[in-house]
């Protein structure tokens, strides 16, 4: 039996546990790396699509580096995060909306621009309360800059999001 995600066979995985000893972000996580593969398994795709891990994963690749069957969890992760983004609802909302603010600001600046990610955070998700009153004391001392800068190749950034947005609904047109 074979279940592919993003080309990673999901069955490949025997839960050693080996990726979840590995993570360096295991204690925020939510569901830990080996339990997404063994939900994966079971077919219990809401569960792990309404996970905060799989948006708390940095992609680090310290899972599948030790894992002894050769899962590539980073990959299987990325699949499930553009499954998650067209999710307009559940319990991963929050993480979806920093995700996205994250790249559009990458995708607008070239760079994070932190201060208008903590804002938009804030407004997307009302939840980040903390966050604010944080911000506006790294403002006023001056820890965070109030407008954005940008980089000078920020137009080859866009255009690396152009070319994937073009192949997404090139994907979608198939
Ligand atoms: S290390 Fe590999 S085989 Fe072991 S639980 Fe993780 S994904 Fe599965
Ligand atoms: S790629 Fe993600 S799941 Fe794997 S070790 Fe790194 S943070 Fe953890």
């Amino acid at each position: 039996m074979s279940m592919l995600v993003n080309g990673m066979d999901v069955y490949a995985c025997y839960q050693c546990g080996k990726c979840s000893a590995s993570c360096p972000v295991y204690f925020a996580m939510d569901i830990l790396p080996h339990q997404i593969l063994r939900l994966l398994q079971i077919g219990e795709m809401d569960q792990v699509l309404d996970c905060e891990s799989i948006w708390l994963c940095t992609l680090c690749s310290a899972c599948s580096t030790r894992c002894p069957r050769g899962v590539d969890l980073p990959v299987i992760i990325e699949e499930l995060r553009r499954a998650g983004l067209r999710r307009v609802s559940g319990p991963g909302r929050s993480q979806r909306a920093f995700h996205n603010s994250v790249l559009r600001s990458l995708e607008r600046h070239g760079r994070v621009y932190k201060a208008g990610l903590a804002v938009s955070g804030h407004l997307s998700t009302g939840s980040r309360q903390r966050d604010a009153r944080l911000v506006l004391a790294l403002l006023k001392r001056g820890k965070l800059r109030m407008w954005p800068s940008r980089i000078r190749g920020r137009l080859v950034v866009r255009g690396f999001f152009q070319r994937v947005q073009a192949g997404q609904e090139g994907e979608k047109d198939v």
